[in-house]
């Protein structure tokens, strides 16, 4: 972590406080967009706020224990001044990731709802799932678009000089790669490839952010397969300012040659205290000339130092590892800079956007 990028300066970041004021107020203001990564303890929610104000949550983390996601996913809303979620986009059907969603439509309403269209059938013989695809009907009425790769999420968008406007795009989903249509589990003459992965996870939806020359890509849980196809024999996505871990930064997932692909600036990682951030991931991301920054959401007890950042980069540190501290982003295309804190009031870092 040598490469921690300074702080640009004392005067930008002041700025950039000034900007984000007091958290309530942030939504939309001046061209900022913001993005959330929330602490769901190994799960996944992340949130997006468009300077038009409208937004985008990915995944709803899990149901057990007692709501607990479902009431962190709504603080941040309010933190935002959401009065509504635009677009819910569940990435995949794992209990971890669609767990927390009809406690979260009785908190506050979620006017469209996008999934990778996973025939409830596949999965229904396990328990857990049982339990979770009736709230998931219930939540969303039976009312939901399945996004393909190639596809956009339609937002409104404002579209106002250097700024241009917010592009959510999918790349991969339901294991099929934009771009690519052969099978991706298919060998691949010079790469050793995985097994084929049969779970949920490599039918994930897998996004592009694109904002000004901002990028960020969130891949949900792909898995090595899709994501070799994602980097070879194109480098589909390119560069990416920010990069949301895959799969909570597993080994199964973060494949080297896509890594090395993105090249992305600042990673955030939504692991759990015993999940995610694995040595060999953990080790990849940290040797990457481009990357400046690793945020984790939780300190990582199995790993020590091969899968842990520094700790100013962690939100919820061993010893408080139960506050529900959330990861902001907030992206300024117009001054080609974006800021990661900790919490609503965390000390902005900032980093350049390339
Ligand atoms: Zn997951």
């Amino acid at each position: 972590m040598k490469r921690i990028f300074a702080l640009l300066g004392i005067g930008v970041v002041l700025a950039v406080s000034g900007c984000s004021g007091s958290g309530n107020q942030g939504a939309g203001e001046g061209g900022k967009l913001d993005i959330y990564f929330l602490d769901m303890v190994g799960g996944a929610s992340t949130l997006i706020v468009t300077p038009a104000g409208e937004s985008v949550l990915i995944d709803t983390g899990s149901l057990e224990p007692k709501h607990r996601d479902a009431d962190r996913i709504h603080q941040a809303c309010k933190d935002a001044g959401l009065a509504k979620i635009d677009y819910l986009v569940t990435t995949h059907f794992d209990v971890d990731h669609y767990g927390g969603i009809l406690e979260l439509s009785k908190r506050i309403p979620i006017k469209r709802f996008i999934d990778n269209d996973t025939p409830a059938k596949d999965i229904s013989k396990r328990q857990r799932f049982q339990q979770l695809n009736p709230l998931y009907e219930e939540a969303t009425g039976g009312k939901t678009k399945l996004l393909s790769a190639g596809e956009d999420i339609p937002l409104k968008n404002v579209t106002k000089g250097k700024r241009g406007a917010v592009r959510i795009h999918c790349v991969a989903s339901q294991k099929r790669v934009e771009g690519f249509d052969g099978d991706v589990d298919a060998a691949v003459e010079g790469f050793e490839m995985d097994r084929a992965d049969t779970s949920n996870n490599a039918g994930s939806i897998a996004l592009v952010l694109t904002y000004g020359k901002f990028k960020f890509f969130a891949g949900g849980d792909i898995t090595l397969n899709v994501e070799h196809h994602l980097a070879h024999s194109v480098n589909r996505i390119g560069k990416v300012d920010l990069y949301q871990v895959t799969h909570h930064g597993l080994d199964r997932s973060n494949n080297p040659l896509l890594l090395a692909a993105l090249s992305p600036t600042v990673c955030v990682a939504m692991n759990g205290p015993r999940k995610g951030v694995q040595p060999r991931t953990f080790g990849v991301l940290k040797g990457l000339p481009s990357v400046k920054a690793i945020y984790q959401i939780h300190y990582n007890t199995q790993y020590g130092d091969k899968g842990n950042t520094g700790g100013e980069f962690i939100a919820n540190p061993k010893d408080n590892a139960d506050q529900g501290q959330y990861i902001k982003a907030s992206v300024y295309p117009e001054k080609d800079i974006f800021t990661v804190s900790i919490g609503p009031d965390g000390a902005p870092k900032t980093y350049q956007i390339q």
